[in-house]
């Protein structure tokens, strides 16, 4: 009993091969082994403003675009937690405002909120008789 014992010792002490052997046999199974991901799937996309993710360009001669981060009433441009825009883009929005100003593209002054409500009397977008150049 203790010859076999040591005979077995000495046999693997000798032979390396048949503990690698061994664990060459576990490693084959590799069903039951952890998947190991790359990537965290729970974690949240980064969160990106309405200008950077529809990839609209700020420019000073697009009024229309700019006159929505302009307050009706004051004329005052709309501090970042009302429009939601980044950093970057809110410096590049106030430069544009005023690019835009000084270009004449959008109003300085701001009409009094009580004549908000006046009738147009016609609409530049639709005119009655079709522009001869256009
Ligand atoms: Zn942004």
């Amino acid at each position: 009993m203790l010859k076999s014992a040591s005979t077995l010792i000495r046999s693997v002490l000798l032979k390396p091969q048949a503990i690698r052997l061994c664990s060459s046999t576990t490693a084959t199974s590799s069903d039951d082994e952890p998947v190991v991901l790359e990537n965290n799937p729970y974690t949240k996309a980064p969160r990106k403003c309405l200008l950077c993710s529809t990839g609209v360009e700020l420019d000073y001669k697009n009024a229309r675009l700019l006159q929505q981060f302009v307050s009706t009433f004051s004329g005052r441009v709309y501090d970042r937690h009302i429009t939601g825009l980044c950093d970057e883009q809110q410096k590049k929005l106030i430069e544009a405002i005023a690019k835009s100003r000084r270009a004449g593209f959008m109003p300085i002054f701001v009409k009094d909120p009580k004549y908000a409500r006046d009738p147009k009397l016609f609409d530049p977008l639709k005119p009655i008789r079709p522009h001869s150049f256009a």
